[in-house]
């Protein structure tokens, strides 16, 4: 078996994969640890979305493994350090969902701000509350986006053209970064200083031991009251538990949550009973030109590796080292 994808993935670049490679795939095999063993063990190269859990444990299995295409962004399903240690590529096609990302993330502030989920719902159930749908302008308020990367910044760029101002944080940016000042963006030295300033939070964190979880009592009571949160990069960063409370006791104005703890959610939450909630299913990257662009980079960066040649998108190594 050349290549083995282990989740439900399909697109024109596969099949066209499939043509010069043995392409095996197996759509429910992330949900089986023993058998994703059992399989990876016999594979060149192994395409994921963010499912399967690709862990030290389950790399050692995988002996013939030279590459793990990741369709999508987030890392934190695979062990990228044990993959370098086997001299393993990995693959993931960072900027080709960025915009994507973006786009979401600011239609989410402006469904929030002016009810549009709720204005849908009472209107197609007979309604017509005008009063009940009154929302707020974005122009003129403040963003705080947490975690200038990629995404962030293009966020940041996009809400400086709604008129708003814009401050973020990240330890990890120079005060001096360019594209702080093209996005005409604040650096803040604190999480709390920008939360407290922002009427509007958007995060765009990776889930790391330092993010998990970095939304809690702490610094949820930090955010501006009366603000609005939005959070399109990773469910594990925010206490889901306090977010409720924060919104349920009217601290928080809404939130928008494009990612859960856990997904899909094994049961359901108070999030659903609440009217300035909006809940999309970890759709940030699925519009046809993020996937089409990620499909094409993985699938061209796996017959790359598997004939000899370097990876484009490498995030470790551009040759296996095996
Ligand atoms: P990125 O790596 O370009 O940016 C992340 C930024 O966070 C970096 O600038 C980094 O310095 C900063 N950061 C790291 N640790 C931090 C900390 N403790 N405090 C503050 N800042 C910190 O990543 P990106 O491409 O912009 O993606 C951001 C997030 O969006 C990722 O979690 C990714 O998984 C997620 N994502 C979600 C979707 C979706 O479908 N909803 C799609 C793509 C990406």
């Amino acid at each position: 078996m050349d290549i083995l994808i282990s989740e439900d993935l399909d697109a024109p670049a596969i099949q066209e994969l499939s043509r010069k490679f043995t392409v095996v795939r197996d759509a429910t095999l992330w949900k089986d640890g023993a058998a994703l063993k059992e399989k990876i063990s016999t594979a060149g190269a192994i395409m994921v979305r963010n499912q399967t859990q690709l862990s030290a444990d389950v790399l050692a299995a995988a002996r013939r493994l030279v590459a793990i295409g990741r369709v999508g962004v987030g890392l934190d399903n695979i062990d990228v350090a044990a993959a370098t240690k086997l001299g393993i590529v990995v693959i993931a096609p960072l900027n080709a969902n960025a915009v994507s990302v973006a786009e979401l993330s600011i239609g989410l502030m402006l469904a929030l701000a002016r009810k549009i989920p709720l204005a849908d719902r009472t209107t197609k159930a007979g309604a017509w509350d005008r009063e009940g749908c009154t929302g707020r302008e974005l122009d003129g308020k403040t963003l705080a986006v947490c975690g200038f990367g990629r995404i962030g910044r293009l966020v940041a760029l996009r809400a400086r053209a709604f008129g708003m101002s814009v401050r973020t944080f990240d330890p990890f940016v120079p005060a001096n970064a360019p594209a702080l000042a093209e996005a005409g963006c604040e650096l803040c030295e604190h999480l709390e200083e920008a939360l407290g300033a922002g009427d509007l939070v958007s995060v765009h964190l990776p889930l790391t031991d330092q993010t998990r979880h970095l939304f809690n009592t702490r610094t949820v009571a930090a955010i501006k009251r009366g603000a609005y949160f939005i959070n399109t990069s990773r469910g594990g960063v925010v206490d889901e538990r306090v977010l409720l409370l924060a919104l349920q006791s009217g601290h928080l104005a809404g939130a928008a949550l494009d990612v859960r703890e856990i997904e899909p959610p094994q049961t359901r939450s108070a999030f659903e009973d609440l009217d300035h909630v909006i809940l999309t299913p970890h759709i940030g990257s699925f519009t046809t030109e993020a996937q089409t662009r990620t499909f094409e980079a993985v699938c061209e960066d796996l017959h790359r590796v598997l004939r000899g040649h370097p990876a484009e998108n490498f995030v470790n190594l551009a040759r296996p080292g095996r």
